[in-house]
């Protein structure tokens, strides 16, 4: 059938555990280095194609040799633009847009219960276009990632919830390339979350998947009639149809009749699906190995440059970073 899934390893560290993990991080490190909570960098300073320091948004200049800025997906734009006006070379990478799926725990049993997390490729057949399964939270919770003000939606699952959730959510995301002469992918995914949010009166959207085969909106009156719980009580029963663009909407329909062959019950006319989910990962800058950028001095990483797409492989790269910068001290 023409879906691949991928070879990953996955660990469940639930939300709760990660907050632990930070706080165990801040204590090592709070009496080692200078950590400045709530503070936004403005610019940076370079003379010579060598890197200098940053300026606060308030203006106070702290200069270095060595700065590495990840300013996770949420900076990406601030990023891309500030690597824009330095006159680096960046790459516009895909942007992912798609919807978040909530089906109950027992539609995914097999794969909850064997893997955990299935990373699941596939090309669809009316628009060959790549749709990617991302983020799955068995006995998940649904929730909204606000983006300076956009509205996304997302989801996460507390290990102490296993038993108490009992839906699964995981994210549907279809892969968009840009060709000349348009190069901001990061503006056209937020214009199409911003979309949802308008028509949700600044919320996200629901739809129930058979509403939207059935081209129509689901309403509050449907929503009641539906056999899935939704677990984001906030989203806004809506049409995901006025929202993504034909091709993204046929592409998604038929990943999700994919899956069914998967895990039966996947295309239950119930199945809810919340939307815009958006991936702004965008423009990379070119890089060495080493994550420095053409700027000496200049690292840049994480998921705001483009580099990673989740904990592990953003955690990493700051450890690579900072063996570079220890290694030229
Ligand atoms: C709801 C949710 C669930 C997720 N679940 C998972 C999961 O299960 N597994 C997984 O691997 N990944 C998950 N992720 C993704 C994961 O959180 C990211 O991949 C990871 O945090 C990226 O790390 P980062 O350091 O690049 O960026 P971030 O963690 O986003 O950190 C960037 C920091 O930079 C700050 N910043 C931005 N701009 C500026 C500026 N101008 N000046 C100063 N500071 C600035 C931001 O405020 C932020 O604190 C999830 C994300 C979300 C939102």
């Amino acid at each position: 059938m023409g879906m691949k899934l991928l070879k990953a390893k996955v660990r469940h560290l639930g939300t709760e555990e990660n907050l632990k993990i930070l706080t165990r991080i801040y204590e090592y490190l709070k009496d080692r280095l200078e950590i400045r909570h709530r503070t936004k960098v403005k610019e940076i300073i370079v003379e010579n194609q060598q890197m200098k320091g940053i300026v606060l948004e308030n203006d106070e200049i702290l200069f270095s040799d060595h700065v590495f800025i990840a300013p996770g997906r949420d900076g990406s734009e601030w990023l891309a633009n500030l690597l824009k006006e330095q006159g680096l070379t960046l790459t516009n990478n895909q942007v992912d847009i798609g919807v978040r799926v909530e089906v109950p725990n027992t539609v995914m049993t097999d794969i909850n219960e064997h893997l955990y997390e299935a990373k699941l490729i596939y090309n669809t057949p009316t628009f060959n276009n790549t749709v990617r399964t991302f983020c799955s939270n068995p006995s998940g919770r649904v929730v909204i990632e606000n983006h300076s003000g956009v509205m996304t939606v997302n989801g996460h699952a507390f290990k102490e919830d296993y038993e108490k959730q009992f839906n699964t959510n995981l994210a549907l995301l279809v892969s968009h390339h840009f060709t000349e002469p348009f190069n901001e992918p990061i503006q056209y995914a937020k214009y199409i979350s911003r979309l949802a949010n308008m028509l949700s009166n600044g919320n996200v959207i629901v739809q129930r998947f058979g509403d939207l085969k059935k081209g129509r909106r689901s309403t509050e009156k449907r929503m009641k009639k539906g056999f899935i719980e939704p677990t984001l009580k906030t989203a806004i029963p809506g049409d995901l149809a006025l929202v993504l663009p034909h091709r993204t909407v046929t592409s998604l329909i038929e990943m999700i009749e994919a899956l069914d062959k998967v895990s039966p019950g996947f295309a239950s006319e119930h199945t809810l699906l919340y939307g815009v989910e958006a991936k702004f990962y965008s423009a990379r800058p070119k890089l060495k190995n080493t994550f420095e950028t053409e700027i000496k001095g200049l690292y840049v990483g994480g998921d705001g440059a483009g580099v990673t797409r989740g904990l592990a492989q953003a955690s990493a790269c700051g450890v690579v970073v900072a063996r570079d910068i220890l290694k030229q001290k």
